[in-house]
């Protein structure tokens, strides 16, 4: 069983956090005298809401969740940094995760000086969840995994994944940033049932809105306190929160662009598996291939050459030789072929 308050740093769990103005009083008035805001240059000049509350709510009804299960941060890579800062103690706490995954788990790990344990994958990318659990110990307070995985782009498997929120006692946290390429995978349905399920989602990918840096966790509202009790109390900027009110708007557009890129991922798959050098294009779950091939760093510089820059990930573990591919628009996917073309 998961004791969320012994889990918390004793300095988060004493913290008295910042309380803006708009967090004391967030109704409607005709004057608002309370901020030290600049009258002029409306609506830029008024503080946004610290709780984006209008933006979670048209987010809870497009989750199918309630508003106090959400978090916004600047990306997801707020609430990652925020987890590490809330549940781990620097020099002493450590984390469990998978291998290779997500470089921005080692990065907030390393900033808050957090021991990293990683499992390595089997050769078909799948993962143990008792591997992962064996490697926790009394220190050991977050398991993340990343489905689909960044840069294998393979779901993991559901079963799996519920072993480890059942035989951990610290919090697991399952990165979704890719989600809306797998259709029915999302693990949010669930979210209730977990009291120590996170579930991370990002605006960056299927919905086009990496530049306005938005994402999310799902947490049940225990959790979802802690990170707002220790996030920036202005985290999301009025600009960001406008955009993403307007672009929520066009989900059917989104649902477009992910139906047109999965099947632009088959199409490419099946034309970069016919080139000689390639040994292999993975299954893949996401907007993005990994490729496997011959001289897999010559060819990275020879399409750098051509101005296409794709992400070599070929000193990766287990991913040597691999290209990391980006499915771009059908346009930009028949560039890269034709200049894979003129190799052969
Ligand atoms: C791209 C990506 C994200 C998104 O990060 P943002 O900070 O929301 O842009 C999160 N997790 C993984 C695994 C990713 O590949």
């Amino acid at each position: 069983m998961m004791n969320l308050d012994k889990l918390l740093r004793d300095n988060i769990r004493n913290l008295r956090p910042y309380s803006s103005a708009r967090d004391e009083f967030s109704g409607e008035a005709m004057v608002f005298l309370d901020a030290n805001e600049n009258p002029f240059n409306q609506p830029y000049n008024r503080y946004p809401d610290p709780l984006q509350r209008e933006l979670k709510e048209k987010i809870a009804g497009l989750k199918n969740c309630n508003v106090d299960q959400i978090f916004l941060g600047n990306g997801s890579d707020e609430p990652i940094d925020l987890l590490f800062r809330a549940f781990c103690e620097p020099g002493q706490d450590n984390m469990v995760t998978i291998d290779p995954t997500y470089g921005m788990y080692q990065v907030a790990a390393d900033i808050n000086n957090i021991e990293i344990r990683k499992v390595k994958l089997k050769e078909d990318y799948s993962f143990v969840a008792e591997e992962l659990l064996a490697r926790a110990d009394e220190r050991t307070k977050l398991v993340f995994v990343c489905s689909p995985n960044n840069p294998t782009a393979n779901l993991l498997d559901k079963a799996e994944i519920l072993k480890l929120i059942y035989g951990f006692d610290g919090l697991v946290v399952v990165d979704e940033a890719y989600i809306d390429f797998a259709p029915g995978a999302s693990l949010l349905p669930e979210l209730g049932q977990h009291e120590n399920l996170i579930i991370l989602q990002t605006f960056s990918k299927a919905w086009g809105m990496a530049g306005i840096r938005l994402g999310m966790a799902f947490a049940s509202p225990e959790i979802i306190r802690i990170l707002n009790k220790i996030k920036y109390p202005y985290n999301i900027n009025i600009l960001t929160q406008q955009k993403a009110l307007e672009l929520l708007e066009l989900e059917e557009e989104k649902n477009k662009w992910v139906e047109l890129l999965i099947e632009e991922r088959q199409k490419l798959a099946n034309s970069l598996e016919k080139f000689p050098f390639v040994v292999k294009v993975f299954p893949s779950d996401a907007n993005f291939l990994l490729v496997k091939m011959h001289d897999a760093r010559g060819i990275y510089e020879y399409l750098v050459e051509n101005g296409i820059i794709v992400r070599d990930r070929s000193k990766v573990v287990l991913c040597e030789d691999s290209l990391r591919i980006t499915v771009g628009s059908p346009e930009e996917n028949a560039i890269l072929i034709e200049k894979l073309n003129d190799l052969i």
